[in-house]
């Protein structure tokens, strides 16, 4: 029997990194998407894949003859008061985790569909729930929500079943890129970001490290999305670690009591 095929993106780290491993043990034939050559995990097949290159999505389309399940999972994450980002930064956090997983699902369709596979959003909680200083992604992930549950009842007709994963915070290398890119804007916008927002971020800061180092495991999230990929009936949504689930629960309090909980929490 042939192997099912697999495309994950944003396979160089993290998540999808263990994603390409527990496939590929699985018994999968993974490709694996990366920005730089060499940085495809061992036993997958490396696609040169910028999600935002229009030209490297169509090449990696072309040289993939069969798939069965695309995880759309590369990712970046924005970190800084939304007074101050500036907007070509904005649009570059929709570009990679809207925009790219459009095209890349676009290009993919025709194979997909022929094969009634499966699409696995990497989503996050943030997609539900956005906190303080993390507006750009926390705006990137809703609206990936969004694209999530249209395609699930476009797609339906063909018989491609669409999930979303939503994990909490998972221990991964994007806080720390997140945190250098930050320090990076914050530079650049200078004295009046920290006179306005100096102290709540730093209170902020501080908690997220805490909460950081509790974080659950890529791997967790790698079997997940294992399960999106073979179960009969997958699930259209799934929460991933404890704080997801409590940050689920406090999305369901009134506005101004949620607001209290995360000004309490959080900003202090
Ligand atoms: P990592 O930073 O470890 O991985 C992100 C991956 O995305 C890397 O392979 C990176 O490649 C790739 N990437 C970044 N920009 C692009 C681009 N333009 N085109 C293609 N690939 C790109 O982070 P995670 O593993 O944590 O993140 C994976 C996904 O999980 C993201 O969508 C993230 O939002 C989501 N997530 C993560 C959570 C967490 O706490 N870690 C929680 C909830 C969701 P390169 O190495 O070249 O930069």
């Amino acid at each position: 029997m042939t192997k099912k095929a697999a495309l994950v993106t944003g396979a160089s780290s993290g998540i999808g990194a263990a994603c390409t491993a527990r496939l590929a043990r699985a018994g999968w034939r993974v490709f694996a998407g990366v920005r730089r050559p060499g940085d495809a995990p061992p036993g997958t097949e490396e696609i040169l894949l910028d999600v935002t290159d229009e030209g490297q999505v169509r090449a990696a389309a072309d040289r993939i003859e069969e798939l069965h399940g695309l995880v759309n999972n590369a990712g970046i994450a924005l970190s800084i008061p939304l007074e101050f980002i500036p907007l070509g930064e904005l649009r570059r956090q929709f570009e990679v985790n809207v925009i790219g997983q459009v095209a890349v699902t676009q290009a993919f369709l025709p194979h997909l569909r022929r094969s009634r596979g499966r699409i696995v959003f990497i989503g996050s909680i943030a997609g539900q729930s956005a906190l303080p200083f993390l507006g750009p992604y926390a705006a990137s992930k809703h609206a990936l929500e969004a694209v999530a549950d249209t395609l699930r009842l476009e797609l339906r007709p063909f018989g491609v079943d669409v999930s979303l994963v939503q994990p909490g915070t998972i221990k991964t290398p994007i806080w720390t890129k997140s945190a250098a890119v930050a320090a990076e804007l914050a530079n650049g916008a200078g004295a009046e970001l920290a006179g306005l927002y100096g102290d709540r971020i730093a209170a902020f800061r501080k908690v997220a490290l805490k909460r950081g180092a509790k974080g659950a495991s890529a791997e967790e999230v790698a079997r997940v999305v294992e399960t999106a990929l073979t179960a009969e009936r997958p699930r259209t949504r799934k929460l991933v670690g404890l704080d997801a689930k409590v940050r689920s629960g406090v999305e369901r309090l009134p506005d101004r009591l949620r607001d209290r909980v995360y000004e309490r929490v959080l900003l202090r």
